[in-house]
């Protein structure tokens, strides 16, 4: 059976890929944005062209208040069953001269964010005897990564919180994972990662694709992976 899906983070490169393939399983769903509103109507517009069904939102995640408002009018349509907490930031700087800002802004959009989001989409969900919530994580949660101490601790607040949350609802049908990327083309990794560095760090010697990361978000959300739940799954190369 088709669900609604929120895609948070709808307007970034994994997110993008997540939407266009949630929409090919024929699900209804939800791009989210937060500045980034052109790219994630390019994103609806496409979905829509090729037969499937879309619809932007936007609000800031770590805007508890506007963040309510606008899933409670979702939620007025009927409840989510499909919920990939996607939108994240990095501010990198190695710790003795990270800012307050860069550890707040960090930590807000992933934890906080993840409260704002998944919170009020949770008591509908459960009430359908069927969900799933996919976190999006990453591999510095899991290896730590030199300059990323903030992220590293944003990104592994989510991997235990997804192991509780999943705990709470196993017996509703509904699972909770995170997914936990290595380096996946786009312009958060662009910037950060030339070839020569991909080639040292990576044992298959090249980025991963948004399109990969989808493909296991789309089973994931599956009906197949019924039995797959609180887990941290990793994509990533081979790097760990
Ligand atoms: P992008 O920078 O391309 O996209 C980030 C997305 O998050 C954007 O859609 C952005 O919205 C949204 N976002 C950021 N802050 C907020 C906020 N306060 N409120 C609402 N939305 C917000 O990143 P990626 O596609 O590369 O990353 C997606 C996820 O995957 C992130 O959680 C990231 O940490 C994780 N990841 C990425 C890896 C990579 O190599 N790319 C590796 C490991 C993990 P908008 O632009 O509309 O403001």
């Amino acid at each position: 059976m088709k669900k609604r899906a929120l895609v948070t983070g709808g307007s970034g490169g994994i997110g993008a890929a997540i939407c266009r393939r949630l929409a090919r399983e024929g699900h209804f769903v939800y791009v989210h944005a937060n500045r980034g509103i052109e790219a994630a109507s390019a994103v609806v517009a496409e979905i829509t062209a090729t037969g499937g069904k879309a619809q932007i939102v936007s609000f800031d995640v770590t805007n508890a208040d506007t963040t309510r408002i606008k899933l409670e009018a979702i939620l007025d349509e009927g409840p989510i069953q499909i919920l990939v907490n996607n939108a994240g930031i990095h501010a990198d700087a190695v710790f003795p001269g990270m800012s307050s800002d860069q550890w707040h802004r960090v930590i807000n959009t992933s934890v906080d964010g993840f409260f704002n989001v998944t919170q009020p989409l949770m008591m509908p969900m459960i009430r359908t005897r069927w969900g799933r919530v996919v976190n999006l994580s990453s591999i510095s949660a899991i290896t730590g990564n030199r300059g990323q101490v903030n992220y590293a601790a944003a990104k592994g607040a989510l991997n235990a919180a997804t192991k509780s949350l999943a705990l709470e609802v196993a017996s509703r049908g509904v699972t909770v994972n995170a997914v936990a990327p290595g380096i996946i083309t786009t312009p958060m990794s662009e910037s950060a990662f030339d070839d020569a560095t991909i080639a040292r760090m990576v044992p298959m010697k090249r980025a991963g694709l948004p399109d990969e990361v989808a493909g296991l978000i789309a089973y994931l959300t599956s009906d197949e992976a019924a039995y797959v739940t609180a887990q941290v799954i990793s994509i990533n190369g081979g790097m760990i």
